[in-house]
């Protein structure tokens, strides 16, 4: 892998530094590696799901979150799931997160958030939750298990948190159930080969986005675009898509069109960075 010195870093955050502060909007995409300069895992990276999670030798986080696997075992399923909960409303987002909301308040207040990631960060951080498009939902909320064939609820996780037994990764206590039909409930994320997702707030999100969106067309957008791999390329492709230019933050897939910014670093780093010259 390509190394570059701190002065080259340097002169890639003034570079993009320029493009956002000449931009007439924002667009924040971020990716799992947003998360992972928070300390979080990045469950489809390279170092392997079941090597953090014993119990699930063998498998991808693809199968262990997947429709199949709440059916099947639904104990392990929701095992995972809650320990993922706890673990994302315990974790701090990292400091970069506090520095593009200033940003947002300083520099650009016209912006919106696109992301990939269910960990609710860019809302714990303080971020307008009409300015966020959750594309994948959010693991703070609940939704019944069979999704509108049961109703349009959804409702917050509030603090749930199941014991697990840490050997089977299954959960002891009883599972949450839907309060209406009493089917049992799942997080409001999209899982792999979901039929029962329920989108409604999802939908609604990505009403304003679009709104947004339609506001801005003949603006200028920039988009900043962090941690967004090539596992699940959705983030990539509407943050190159819009930005005009595109400014790729990631320590591996930097690279970008000729005429974007390719910003080879971790989000912390590249935050910080740029900050120096905003
Ligand atoms: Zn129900």
């Amino acid at each position: 892998m390509q190394t570059f010195s701190t002065r080259e870093l340097e002169r890639i955050a003034e570079r993009a530094a320029r493009h956002l502060k000449r931009a007439d909007a924002i667009l924040i995409g971020a990716g799992a590696g947003m998360g992972v300069d928070s300390g979080l895992p990045d469950f489809r990276g390279e170092n392997g799901f079941w090597k953090a999670y014993p119990p699930f030798r063998g498998r991808k986080y693809s199968e262990v979150t997947s429709p199949t696997m709440l059916d099947e075992n639904p104990e392990q399923a929701w095992g995972f799931f809650s320990h993922c909960m706890v673990m994302y409303r315990n974790t701090a987002p990292h400091k970069g997160y506090e520095t593009l909301l200033e940003w947002t308040k300083k520099h650009f207040e016209n912006y919106f958030v696109f992301t990939s990631n269910i960990d609710g960060h860019f809302a714990k951080t303080g971020f307008d939750s009409e300015l966020i498009y959750e594309i994948h939902g959010n693991t703070h909320y609940l939704q019944c298990g069979r999704g509108l064939e049961c109703s349009r609820e959804i409702w917050q996780a509030g603090d749930l948190n199941l014991r697990v037994d840490e050997e089977t990764m299954r959960a002891l206590d009883d599972l949450p159930r839907c309060r209406l039909c009493g089917y049992m409930a799942r997080p409001n994320i999209l899982m792999f080969g979901d039929r029962a997702f329920n989108p409604l707030r999802t939908v609604d999100q990505e009403y304003l986005y679009k709104k947004w969106r339609r506001k801005n067309e003949l603006a200028c957008i920039v988009a900043i675009e962090f941690g967004a791999g090539e596992a699940v390329p959705t983030v990539r492709y509407e943050c190159q898509r819009l930005g005009r230019p595109l400014i790729r933050v990631n320590p591996v897939d930097y690279k970008a069109d000729y005429d974007s910014v390719s910003f080879p670093a971790n989000a912390a780093v590249a935050i910080d960075l740029l900050n120096q010259y905003l």
